[in-house]
Order: C-alpha cells, then sequence, then structure tokens
C-alpha cells in the first residue's frame, strides 16, 4: 500500500459525504444515502439539527476555548445536569470514547490505591468487547487483530467470555480491580448482557469490593429507549465511560463516577487540555435538551420497535440471507448467515442504504434517534430490494 496524506488505517470507500441534512448524506456527487449508521451511533440528533448547530455557533462567537486551569462554568452546568439525572456524583469530560474508557480505568486503579490495596489493579474484560484505540484500551480489548504489533501492552486486565458470569467471577482474586463491560456489545456484533450476568457482576463487585465499571460509549445517551442502557437491567455501575451521542457529532466524551469510586481523582491525578471546553459543552446542553425533551426516550423505543418488528418480518422471505435481529431500542443488529462486510458495502453502493458491520456476519441498524416511520418504511424497502438481488461470493 502507497502512503496517503490521510494516515491509511481506513479502508477507502466510494462514499465521501460532504453535506447532511436530517437523515440523510450527500456525496461529493450529490448522491443521497438513507443514514442508518449515524456515524456508529454518534449523530443522534440526525445532521443539521438546528438546537444544536445554533448552540455550536453561539458558543464560537462567544467562546471557543479556554483552559480547565481557569475553571469551567460550562463544564460544570453539563456536569451537573448528568449528576442529577444518572448514579454519578462527578464527571469528567474527555474528546472521545477511548479517553472516557482510559479515565475509567485510572479512577478505578486509583480507587483501590486510595483505599490502600494498590495491588488491586486488574480489570476483568471479556471477549469481543471493544474499548477503543488507545494502548490502555486495546489492552482491555482481547482482540488480535487490534493488538498486533503494539506491544507491549498495558499488564493488568484478565478476560472472560461475554455473559459467562461464573466464568467471570472465577478470574477474581487478590489483584482485581472490578470489571470493565459493555451492557451491549457494539463492535462485538450486538451481543446484549443477559439481566442475569449484569445484576450478577453487580452483586460480586458489592460482594468483594469491586468496581463495576460500564462502558456505555455506544449504547448510551438514549440509544436503547432509556438515558443509558443499564437502566434495562436494574442495576447502576460505579463508574461509566459514556461519548458518541452526547455530542451529537462535536467530539465529546465523558467519565462518570460516584463520589466513593471517585475518592483517588484529586487535583493532579488526570486532565486533558480540550476535555470539556465550553464549545464541547455547548454541543452537550443542546443534545441533552432534546434527549431529556418530554417524550423523547418514549420516540426511541417505538421506533426501535416499529424497525425491530420489519426487520423480524423480513427474515422468513430471505432466509438465505438473514437469521436473527439483536439488541434494543435503536441499537439493532441483524446477523446475516454470509459476511456482512460485502452485505453493507453492497447496501451502500448498490442501494445508498448505510449502515456498519460488526463482527464478521452483522449488520447494524444505527439510525439517528430522530428518525420516523417514513425513514423507517424507506429502510425496509431498501433493505428488503437489496437482500432480493444480493447474491453471497461463495466463500462468503
Ligand atoms: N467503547 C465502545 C463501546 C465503543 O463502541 C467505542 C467506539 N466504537 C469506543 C469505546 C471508542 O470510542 P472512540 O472511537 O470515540 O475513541
Amino acid at each position: 500500500m502507497t502512503i496517503t496524506p490521510l494516515m491509511p488505517v481506513y479502508p477507502r470507500c466510494g462514499v465521501r459525504p460532504v453535506r447532511g441534512e436530517g437523515v440523510y448524506l450527500y456525496g461529493e456527487d450529490g448522491t443521497q444515502y438513507l443514514d442508518f449508521a449515524a456515524g456508529i451511533a454518534v449523530n443522534a440528533l440526525g445532521h443539521g439539527h438546528p438546537a444544536l448547530t445554533k448552540a455550536i455557533a453561539d458558543q464560537a462567537a462567544t467562546l471557543m476555548h479556554v483552559s480547565n486551569l481557569y475553571g469551567s462554568p460550562q463544564g460544570e452546568a453539563l456536569a451537573q445536569r448528568l449528576v442529577d439525572l444518572t448514579f454519578a456524583d462527578t464527571v469528567f469530560f474527555t474528546n472521545s470514547g477511548a479517553e472516557a474508557v482510559e479515565c475509567a480505568i485510572k479512577t478505578a486503579r486509583r480507587y483501590h490505591h486510595a483505599n490502600g490495596n494498590p495491588e488491586r489493579h486488574t480489570l476483568i474484560t471479556f471477549k469481543n468487547a471493544f474499548h477503543g484505540r488507545t494502548l490502555g484500551a486495546i489492552s482491555a480489548t482481547d482482540q488480535a487483530k487490534m493488538r498486533d504489533g503494539f506491544e507491549p501492552l498495558l499488564p493488568g486486565f484478565a478476560y472472560a467470555q461475554f455473559n459467562d458470569l461464573e466464568g467471570a467471577l472465577a478470574l477474581i482474586d487478590a489483584n482485581t480491580a472490578g470489571f470493565l463491560v459493555e451492557p451491549i456489545q457494539g463492535e462485538g456484533g450486538l451481543a446484549t448482557a443477559t439481566p442475569e450476568f449484569l445484576q450478577g457482576l453487580r452483586k460480586a463487585c458489592d460482594e468483594h469490593g469491586l468496581l463495576l465499571v460500564l462502558d456505555e460509549v455506544q449504547a448510551g445517551y438514549g440509544r436503547t429507549g432509556k438515558f443509558f442502557a443499564h437502566e434495562h437491567y436494574g442495576i447502576v455501575p460505579d463508574v461509566m465511560a459514556v461519548a458518541k451521542g452526547i455530542g451529537g457529532g462535536f467530539p465529546l466524551g465523558a467519565c462518570l463516577a460516584t463520589e466513593e469510586a471517585a475518592k483517588g481523582m484529586v487535583i493532579g491525578t488526570h486532565g486533558s487540555t480540550y476535555g470539556g471546553n465550553p464549545l464541547a459543552m455547548a454541543a452537550g446542553q443542546a443534545v441533552l435538551d432534546v434527549i431529556q425533551g418530554e417524550g423523547f426516550l418514549d420516540h426511541v423505543t417505538t421506533m426501535g420497535d416499529r424497525l425491530r418488528a420489519s426487520l423480524e418480518q423480513m427474515i422468513p422471505n430471505h432466509d438465505h440471507l438473514f437469521q436473527e435481529v439483536r439488541g434494543k431500542g435503536l441499537m439493532l443488529g441483524l446477523k446475516l448467515k454470509t459476511d456482512s462486510r460485502r452485505f453493507v458495502a453492497f447496501l451502500r453502493d448498490e442501494h445508498q442504504l448505510l449502515t456498519v458491520s460488526a463482527g464478521d456476519n452483522v449488520v447494524r441498524v444505527l439510525p439517528p434517534l430522530v428518525i420516523d416511520e417514513s425513514h423507517v418504511a424507506e429502510f425496509t424497502q431498501k433493505l428488503s430490494d437489496a437482500a432480493r438481488v444480493y447474491v453471497p461470493a461463495s466463500d462468503d
């Protein structure tokens, strides 16, 4: 491969969007795409949402950036809203999901350090998880394709099978700090935690003095029809990483923690030049206004149910290709009987429909949360048109 000005870590793709409006993206040549990928669960409000773009423009004209050294009324205001709405007592703002995960890992380590147990540094994480591409995050991610050639990785992680409670508990030893887990594995193909599994991890944390760290970077912020996915399980974490939907497209993430779990995160222990700057906070406030607006989460649930029902109805007509529907709310996956990367490319190039593949054979369906019934109908039509004519490769 020859080098390109943009480091060539992503495959080249024919879609080169230059404009977005609502649930649609427009390519350089004007081609319209129905965007059921939403920047991988980022554009929760779709493209060009007037309240979000206005909030960013107004803030940019007022004060774009100032160092966290000078205090942050904008950060305090958004953090207070998140604290009021969640289990958390305190928030650290970041620029991405991986940084939110890094902050969560550091918070867990510092908690045990502050308790006089620095040997309790190991987080138990799960197969097929995805936590980001920084060194700490890939160390937490037990996937060779993301780790090869980056060794030595960060020590202090142990790996269990997702949804195998007994296997996870068997790994607890004198060095265990807690668990780091996605309630629904996004990149891992929409594997959804069972209630027994997440509730069992919570119970084990309480019994052994461990921390439950949730990665809700993809599943959080309204995507599953609850503000956070763990609300489906009747449990709360001690620490949680959030990103993607929180900024609606503005690069923003957050690490939320209880007062107890954050006891080690004192002055000087962590920081970020940009994290929580006024522009990011303006975006965060505008997104939260919409997500917390009356009926919004119910709308996500209703649209999720419709979309799921449409997908399930389609399976018998295309059972050579489709296998099952997974996920919750508008975080859905369609498991194929064949390679999903090729099918996702076919949907994109031949039917102007944007989705994302996960694992080897799951098509992720992650539309903006503001879709309406007409978008569900359009998606369903395009998908079934595509499935009718699609010919899987013989080696898929
Ligand atoms: N955690 C999860 C669950 C994710 O899905 C992702 C991104 N797909 C990340 C962490 C990393 O987020 P970012 O790419 O913003 O660093």
